[in-house]
């Protein structure tokens, strides 16, 4: 029997230039998948039309290309995507999965992954239960947005990086929206469909998306797709506590070009990841070779000192 090929993958939105924690998101990606002779790829999560740009996109792309990091596949952009966002969700409404929701909260947000900051509410169920005639007064005044119905069971799975993981959706999260209410399909949808249908085996990402992961899990297994090896990476943080932004100029990737030979970027993110013990140029073949998962930090954030941020 031959071993599944790996195959990573980094799914950035562009939504402006990336910084430090994008880079490095992207990077152990790339080399978790290339040490172990894998394929990687790159993926624009851009469904959120208000926040997304095409010009971002380009940056971005051309930030990791800079690096030397080049997708194995033709990069797919998920504003192309809608139809087949469209036939998962039908097949999620076929299994009687789906309702339609007239609540405005969380459909905000709901484009975008749901980093664990932006303070996530359980759904009541509230719109589950409309009659018709309800639904009907409702459907006049507004479209719905539609919600997945999530079981009342523990989903768990192993971190490849933090370990056994478990939640309970109905608890924890409620029906989740898997289509806005604008037309627009959620994050949780897409990520999936996605990264099933592309055939990726390990999704590498902050662990700020660790929960999001969950309700991932269970549309893996509602869609029928083999679920991905999850591996979540500690988070870089400033030393006042928040998670790395774009608002940290200073670790924008315009900023960090500038600063640094991409070696010595490269170099500087294994060291930051806990990979390497001394801040010094690495090229991207010497990280790929000797990345180890056993050696990245396992604190749930790494702090960038103020005077790198300043
Ligand atoms: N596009 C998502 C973000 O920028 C990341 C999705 C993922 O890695 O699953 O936060």
């Amino acid at each position: 029997m031959t071993d599944m090929i790996t195959r990573g993958r980094f799914a950035p939105s562009p939504s402006g230039r990336m910084h430090l924690g994008n880079i490095y998101s992207a990077l152990l990606s790339y080399v978790s998948a290339k040490h172990k002779n894998g394929e990687w790829i790159i993926r624009i999560e851009d469904l959120d039309r208000q926040r997304c740009k095409r010009e971002y996109a380009d940056k971005v792309i051309d930030d990791l290309h800079w690096m030397g990091m080049r997708s194995d596949a033709e990069i797919v952009y998920q504003s192309d995507r809608d139809a087949i966002y469209e036939a998962a969700l039908s097949k999620l409404s076929d299994k009687g999965l789906t309702y339609g929701c007239y609540c405005r909260r969380a459909d905000i947000l709901s484009a975008r992954a749901p980093h664990e900051s932006d303070g996530r509410v359980v759904y009541s169920g509230r719109c589950r239960h409309l009659s018709d005639a309800e639904r009907l007064v409702m459907e006049a005044e507004r479209k719905p947005a539609t919600r997945v119905i999530v079981a009342d069971k523990t989903i768990d799975f192993t971190d490849g990086h933090y370990g056994h993981q478990s939640m309970n959706l109905a608890c924890d999260c409620g029906d989740f929206i898997v289509r806005r209410a604008d037309g627009n399909f959620a994050y949780q949808l897409a990520v999936v469909v996605d990264d099933a249908e592309q055939g990726v085996t390990e999704v590498v990402r902050g662990r700020d998306l660790m929960d999001s992961s969950h309700q991932q899990i269970y549309l893996y297994n509602m869609l029928g797709y083999d679920v991905p090896q999850f591996y979540h990476l500690p988070l870089l943080m400033s030393e006042t506590g928040h998670r790395l932004a774009k608002r940290d100029a200073c670790t924008d990737m315009g900023f960090l070009r500038e600063a640094y030979t991409k070696e010595g970027l490269i170099g500087h993110i294994m060291f930051l990841a806990g990979v390497i013990d001394r801040d010094e140029p690495l090229t991207l073949n010497e990280a790929v070779d000797m990345f180890d998962w056993e050696n990245v930090r396992k604190d749930s954030g790494i702090t960038i000192s103020s005077q790198e941020l300043a």
